[in-house]
């Protein structure tokens, strides 16, 4: 049994992820400040006696005893982490100070929750761990992207200065149970459209496309970077390389849902990648991982989810 710290507990990920090592036997110590999470995401564990919640801030310094980290805290939509642009920069990079500082003080193995979002708009196609990217350090998208890039420096700066052991993975466009309805992001939006029968909001033509991982494959790829053997650092891609067009999103929706929807097309928002598409060759290799969900089966999950909430 381990003691093991999750930042960003309670909210999508972070809530999966405690639920799965809790019923593996450790304990839980889920840290968040509910900016983007919920209670309700991990109200099931709160009774559960190996399972405790600590409200806190990750720019702030947290003095805790712990045998794993996995750092997941920071907003994740493009919503929310626009909402308040300083504090997400401060998030991510002031938090992973925080948690790199805590990760070396008890030398152990910490896992940073990095982002598909590192490659920008990216102009190769699909993206391998080696691409460095096409990111603006000034667009509206930049807080996330440049924060979780200067995350990764110091991920990558403490294990060669201080010997932490770190695990830096790449998350792929991830959907699944407990996302956020209001959150904003594709999946829950076109759901909850279609649900609703309100019109599908298309941004732009639609042609551009992602690659969307159900969430208990994303959270097994998560956990065998952090159990793989020390020195193996990543980064890694952890995604579905299975590639829709938000329009083949939109009709997938819809035809699953039995909706009345149709779909209306709206202003693109700037610097909004082109595409995206991990190779997932590296995971496959070293973590002996690959996601076994498609997206249609994933989508019923989730729609039934979405469909309970409205109960
Ligand atoms: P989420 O918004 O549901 O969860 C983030 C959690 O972090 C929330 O519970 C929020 O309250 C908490 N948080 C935010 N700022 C904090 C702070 N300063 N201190 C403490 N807690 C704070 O997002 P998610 O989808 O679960 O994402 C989890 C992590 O995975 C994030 O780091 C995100 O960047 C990364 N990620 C997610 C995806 C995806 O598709 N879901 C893709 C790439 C990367
Ligand atoms: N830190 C923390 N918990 C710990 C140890 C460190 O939050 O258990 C914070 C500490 O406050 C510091 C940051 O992590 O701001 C980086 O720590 P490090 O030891 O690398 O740097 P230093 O303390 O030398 O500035
Ligand atoms: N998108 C859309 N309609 C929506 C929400 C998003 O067409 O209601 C598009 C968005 O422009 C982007 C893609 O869907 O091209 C994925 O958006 P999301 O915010 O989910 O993730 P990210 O852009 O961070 O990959």
């Amino acid at each position: 049994m381990k003691r093991i710290l999750i930042t960003g507990g309670a909210g999508f990920l972070g809530s999966h992820l405690s639920e799965k090592l809790l019923n593996e036997g450790n304990e839980i110590l889920c840290v968040d400040n509910f900016y983007t999470g919920s209670r309700k995401n991990i109200h099931h564990l709160l009774d559960h006696k190996n399972f405790e919640l600590m409200r806190h801030d990750v720019t702030h310094p947290l003095f805790v005893e712990v045998d794993q980290i996995y750092n997941l805290a920071c907003p994740a939509s493009p919503i929310h982490y626009q909402f308040d642009p300083v504090q997400t920069t401060k998030t991510s990079v002031l938090g992973a100070i925080n948690m790199l500082g805590l990760a070396k003080r008890l030398k152990v193995p910490i896992l940073q929750a990095s982002t598909s979002e590192v490659y920008g708009d990216p102009e190769i196609h699909p993206q391998p761990e080696f691409y460095r990217g096409n990111v603006s350090t000034t667009g509206p998208r930049a807080c996330y992207d440049e924060g979780k890039r200067c995350a990764e420096t110091l991920f990558f700066d403490y294990y060669r200065q201080h010997n932490v052991d770190i695990k830096v993975i790449r998350i792929f466009n991830t959907y699944g149970p407990n996302m956020n309805p209001k959150d904003g992001r594709v999946v829950s939006n076109f759901i909850m459209q279609a649900l609703h029968n309100e019109d599908i909001t298309i941004y732009g033509e639609g042609h551009q496309t992602r690659s969307f991982c159900y969430v208990s494959d994303l959270i097994d790829g998560m956990v065998k970077m952090m159990n793989s053997p020390s020195g193996f650092t990543g980064p890694v891609n952890i995604g579905n390389p299975k590639e829709f067009t938000m329009l083949e999103l939109a009709e997938k929706i819809v035809e699953l849902t039995g909706s009345r929807s149709k779909l209306k097309f709206q202003n693109l928002p700037k610097d909004d990648p082109r595409q995206r598409q991990p190779v997932i060759d590296l995971a496959k290799r070293k973590l002996e991982w690959n996601p076994k969900i498609n997206l249609e089966e994933g989508l019923k999950k989730t729609i039934d989810y979405f469909a309970k909430l409205e109960e």
